[in-house]
């Protein structure tokens, strides 16, 4: 939760007008600076971001690909000032990799954010995105870029306030590794002045604009989880709850171990291989795999298989114009096209692991099929992996959990896209947030039949993706069945010490009380209630 004054970003910026002639060979030097300055920024930003910072190093690439400073030099050298050719050579640049066959077009939005940051800076114009009013603030938008987020200093911003965007967005999971409380697809920003006092609770969702000292003095006092509480999770009366943290890469290990992970619960691969032209060696692969191996040491760690496709692109895989790329050709299915990216990356994942101490497993994502499911495990043996496992983030794969579990050795709920697959919503998509709420009871009685099968297999199952972080959540996860959860580093803290205030029995009354209500509202409501009387 955070207080403080409201500050808007800068923007947006405007399409620069042509003026006089130009001093061509002036002006494109000075593009020239502008985009090599830009690229230089966003490396920077990039490296900060660490393992999410997949995004911008994309763009750091594109703004300072040749064709686009080439795009630029011609434009200026028909008459245009260097902030109009700058301007006006995206849009080429976007039409010139349209008609490549060879290579993916770039992303509107994160070509946008570089536009804007190279014609602000030929402007003289503050960097759209972040203000800078001297001292710490809640900033408001209508939405972030993961540029833009990646490159939040926590120190200076409280809060995050966005009207768009959804809750398990790039935009939501940064603020929650940065530790900064966000409310996403938020109403009413519009009316938010700048200089404002509002009150920003990450944990509800909620904001509060001009909060009295009352409000705040009582929201302050909410009892908080001791995060001291040390140890594996578990709860008051000792059950065991496995914690694990979710990864991008070994840049996220140091946070991880600090926070006492007891493993990864998901390593999201395709974070380290998502900026390049060519698939990823499997030297290079190995390498990359070994280097978290050896950060976790003896503690478990899951390597999910590359989730390549959707919002999570590759230029070196082609996958054509799809119609709607989050149904379509994603996770597993992309190895339908392209076996051997599947098979380097198996190969690669048991080379890494051979004479490491790391217990290593491996998971595909986005499989709806048990037959889909057996065939990866069936991969998975040939390459000397020994313990192979699927991803339930699909409704079909959900509803057959006991058939998955028979021919692989765990599964792991991806509540991200099981939440989205289920309500048919865009997990992006901020006007729909209310349906991708992990409290909503149809969601949870998903979750509650693959814990069921986990349990009557005797094989483990994790929860991860977002709705773990919630600690109220985690205890009706725990009372579902959970004995294992996954999450960003940063709340796992909280919700081992939240674990250990609650029994077992406990945990099942709020697993009770939630999917017995008709919405998550309720449901909260319900768990909240059950809370104060336990
Ligand atoms: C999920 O879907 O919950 C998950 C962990 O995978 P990702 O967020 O990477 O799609
Ligand atoms: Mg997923």
């Amino acid at each position: 939760m955070a207080v403080g004054p409201v500050a808007r970003v800068h923007g947006p910026v405007l399409p620069p007008r042509d003026g006089a002639p130009v001093d061509a060979p002036a002006e494109t030097a000075r593009a020239i600076e502008a985009f090599e300055a830009v690229g230089g920024e966003l490396e920077a930003l990039a490296s900060r971001a660490g393992a999410s910072g997949s995004t911008l190093v994309r763009q750091a690439r594109i703004a300072r690909d040749p064709a686009l400073t080439a795009l630029a030099g011609q434009l200026v050298s028909t008459g245009r000032a260097a902030p109009r050719a700058a301007w006006e050579a995206f849009a080429a640049y976007r039409d010139m990799r349209a008609a490549d066959p060879m290579r993916a077009v770039p992303d509107r939005a994160e070509l946008d954010d570089i536009r804007d940051r190279v014609v602000a800076r030929l402007l003289g114009e503050p960097t759209p995105g972040i203000p800078d009013p001297g001292t710490p603030f809640v900033l408001v938008a209508r939405d972030l870029s993961p540029a833009v987020t990646a490159g939040l200093d926590p120190e200076r911003v409280l809060g995050i306030i966005t009207e768009r965007g959804g809750p398990t967005s790039h935009t939501a999971v940064l603020a929650k590794s940065l530790g900064i409380p966000a409310v996403v697809a938020c109403p009413g920003v519009a009316s938010l002045r700048s200089g404002q006092r509002v009150m920003v609770d990450g944990a509800v969702g909620e904001v509060t604009a001009d909060p009295d000292s009352d409000t705040v003095g009582a929201a302050v006092k909410l009892p908080k989880p001791d995060a001291v509480v040390t140890g594996p999770g578990r709860t008051r009366d000792g059950r065991p709850v496995r914690l694990f943290a979710a990864v991008g890469g070994v840049g996220d290990a140091d946070d991880a171990l600090a926070a006492g992970a007891e493993g990864v619960g998901v390593f999201r691969t395709e974070f380290a291989f998502l900026d390049r032209d060519e698939p990823p060696s499997v030297a290079e692969q190995a390498a990359a795999y070994r280097e978290v191996f050896d950060a976790f040491g003896s503690r478990e760690v899951t390597v999910r298989t590359l989730d390549i496709g959707a919002d999570k692109p590759a230029s070196y895989v082609r996958l054509g114009d799809q119609p709607n790329p989050a149904l379509g050709v994603r996770g597993i299915r992309v190895a339908r096209r392209h076996v051997e990216l599947l098979t380097d990356q198996l190969t690669a994942i048991a080379m890494a692991s051979r004479g490491s101490e790391t217990p290593v497993r491996v998971m595909a994502p986005m499989v709806a099929t048990t037959a889909e499911a057996a065939w990866f495990a069936a991969q998975c043996r040939e390459h000397g992996i020994g313990t192979a496992g699927v991803m339930v983030e699909v409704p079909a794969a959900a509803l057959r959990a006991a058939d998955m579990l028979r021919v692989v050795d765990f599964v792991s709920v991806g509540s991200n896209d099981l939440a989205q697959y289920t309500f048919a919503t865009d997990r992006a998509d901020g006007e729909l947030a209310d349906l991708l709420d992990p409290w909503q009871p149809a969601f949870l009685d998903l979750v509650a039949t693959v814990l069921r099968a986990g349990a009557v297999a005797g094989r483990p199952v994790t929860v991860c993706g977002e709705a773990p972080s919630d600690p109220m959540l985690a205890l009706v996860l725990v009372g579902l069945g959970a004995g294992a959860l996954s999450m960003t580093s940063r709340v796992l803290p909280d919700v081992r010490a939240t674990l250990a205030r609650h029994s077992y029995d406990d945990c099942v009354r709020y697993a009770t009380a939630a999917v017995s209500a008709d919405g998550p509202s309720e449901a909260r409501a319900r768990v909240r209630d059950a809370l104060d009387r336990s």
